[in-house]
Formats: structure tokens, sequence, C-alpha cells
């Protein structure tokens, strides 16, 4: 099922969709054990699990599809392939997409990826909105893009980046999912401000529990999220306690989504990390909700 016919579904009955994201793991045990996890969040009822594919032309890539696969044909959850398009040709995106095609699965997050310097880039495609273009010229995919409540680190202006992102949406994206964030109240605004642009796919709003103090410092390094002052403190007062880190992070977190259900969001992606732990805290306090 496509996503957008998801959201709409979920919106008849009054929720939000509710989804998943994982990437494949880089260590092969864990690798190997990605059943468990897949069970273990599967049984948690997603609306989707979406997979990450990596920037470079890294041979884990190959992962992503068969990890969708299994997500679809053994827990019959429906799985959104990730695709960066910056290190690939569009020969080697055509054997991707044939690939995914042909497992039937109908849903692709359509992403440039970040640069890496250390890696020459293809040529093929400078940004996602080509990759989109190109997608929809391969076969009748849904196809699903990236966006940024605090802007795209790399944009000049939050209204350039809203304007390169009607470009994606125009490209034929039927649905966005935003870059994590913290403070609820970025996200509204730059809601209403994809409505003001003429953007009106829906925006799924992306949550990343946080549950340790490096993954945070990480996050915010990558991506540039504002951390508000209420979440500040909790990190101060238990940044040497990671079992009460842990617990405070997940309470937010709880907070996070409960007021973004509250307002009528059209789904929330929550980004695992790979912990079916955290997500199950998470799905027990709002299962009423979703
Ligand atoms: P684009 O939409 O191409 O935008 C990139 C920058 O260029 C922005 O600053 C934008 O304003 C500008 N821009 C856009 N179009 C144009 C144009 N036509 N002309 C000039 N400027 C333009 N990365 C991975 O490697 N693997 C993943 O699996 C992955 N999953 C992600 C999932 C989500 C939900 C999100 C939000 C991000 C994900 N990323 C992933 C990170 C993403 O690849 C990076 O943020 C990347 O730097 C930008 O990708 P994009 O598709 O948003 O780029």
């Amino acid at each position: 099922m496509r996503i957008p016919d998801i959201i709409a579904e979920k919106k008849k009955k009054g929720k939000p969709s509710f989804s998943f994201e994982i990437f494949p793991p880089k260590r092969q045990e864990l690798l190997d054990n990605i059943d468990e996890t897949l069970e273990l969040l599967c049984d948690l009822h997603p609306d989707f699990i979406s997979v990450t594919f990596g920037a470079g032309g890294s041979t884990r890539n190959s992962k992503t599809v068969e990890i969708a696969r299994k997500i679809k044909e053994k827990y019959h959850v429906e799985p959104v392939v990730h695709l960066t398009c910056l290190y690939y040709t569009k020969e080697e995106i055509s054997e991707i997409l044939n690939e995914i095609s042909a497992y039937g699965i109908e849903n692709v997050l359509a992403l440039r990826g970040d640069v890496n310097p250390e890696f020459p880039v293809k040529n093929d495609f400078a940004y996602a909105n080509e990759l989109v273009e190109y997608i929809k010229s391969q076969g009748d995919f849904s196809i699903s893009g990236g966006c940024y409540p605090e802007k795209h680190l790399e944009a000049s202006d939050p209204v350039t980046d809203i304007r390169y992102l009607k470009k994606k949406v125009d490209a034929g994206v039927n649905h966005l999912i935003s870059q994590l964030f913290f403070d609820n109240e970025l996200f509204y605004r730059f809601y209403e401000k994809t409505r003001c642009a003429g953007i009106d796919v829906p925006i799924d709003a992306g949550v990343m529990p946080v549950t340790n103090k490096a993954q945070i410092e990480r996050m915010v390094t990558m991506c540039g999220a504002t951390l508000p002052s209420k979440f500040e403190k909790i990190l101060r007062k238990y940044e040497d306690d990671k079992e009460a880190l842990f617990d405070a992070g997940l309470a937010y977190t709880i907070n996070q989504v409960v007021d973004l259900i509250a307002n009528d969001v059209d789904g929330v992606h929550i980004y695992t990390m790979n912990n079916p732990t955290v997500a199950k805290r998470i799905c027990d306090s709002i299962r009423n909700l979703v």
C-alpha cells in the first residue's frame, strides 16, 4: 500500500500514521540478528518501516533492499526503501528500482545523500528533485522525500530551502518525512510555512528518542537540531547517570509525541536506532493514540 493512502486511512479514524526507521547494521553479527529486531518492531504494528541507505556506494546498501523485502514478505508490514543519488549513476539506480519492483515494494524515499569530500560524485544527479524525476520515469512508485523543520544545514535560509522543497514535491514527491527535532513549535511553524508555499502533501514528524548523551551530541552536530532549555536541563541533571538519562530522555520523547498527536500531525516517524526496547516503551505509552 502507498504511504499517502495509509495516512489517508488513518486520518479517517482520527489518527496519525505511526512508523519506524531502521538501518542495516554495520557489524555482521548485528546484521545476522536483524530478524530479532524486525520481529520485535513489527510486533508493535507500525504503519510502515523505512530502511536507510548509505550515501556512498557501500556494499551494505544491498542489505537495505534485502531487509525491506523481509519486512514485507515475512512480517507483512509496508516497507519504504531509502535511496540516495549523489554517488550513483542512473543505471545503478535503475537496477535497484528493478529489484524493488520485483519484490512488489511500492514506496521509495528519494534523497540526495550527504556530500562526502572523500568520494567523487557520479554527476548523474545533483539534488533529490532530479532523483524524484528519474524514479517517476522508471515506474509507478510512490515517492517520499526528506524535509527540514530547522532548514537543511547547507541551505542559505529557510525560505530558499522551502522553495527547493516545493520543487521536489512538484517533481513527484507525495509524502514527506522530517528531519528530527526536539522542539515541536519549530515543526508546527515549518508545517504552516509549507502550506503557505503551496506544499500540500502529508508531512510525518521525525522524532528521535534520546536515551544517551553521546547520541544527542552526535545528532545535534550532524543535523543542527535546537535543544530546548527543558531538554538541556535533563541532559545536565542526568548526564552521569545512564539509567536515569534513559528514563528522562524517553519521558521527554513520549511527551513530544503526545503533543504532536494532540496537534493532529499527519504522522509520527520514530528514528528507532534499531532499538526495539525504546520503540516498545513509546508504543506502550501511546497505544490508544495511534
Ligand atoms: P535535497 O532535497 O536535494 O536538498 C539538499 C540541499 O540542496 C538543501 O539545502 C536544499 O535547500 C538544496 N536544494 C535542493 N534542491 C535544489 C536545487 N534544485 N538547486 C539548488 N539547491 C537545491 N542520508 C543517507 O545517506 N541515507 C539515508 O537513508 C537517509 N535518510 C534520511 C531520511 C530522512 C527522513 C531525512 C530527512 C534525511 C535522510 N538522510 C539520509 C540525510 C539526507 O541524505 C541529507 O540530509 C542530505 O544532505 C540532503 O538530502 P535531501 O534529499 O533532503 O536533499
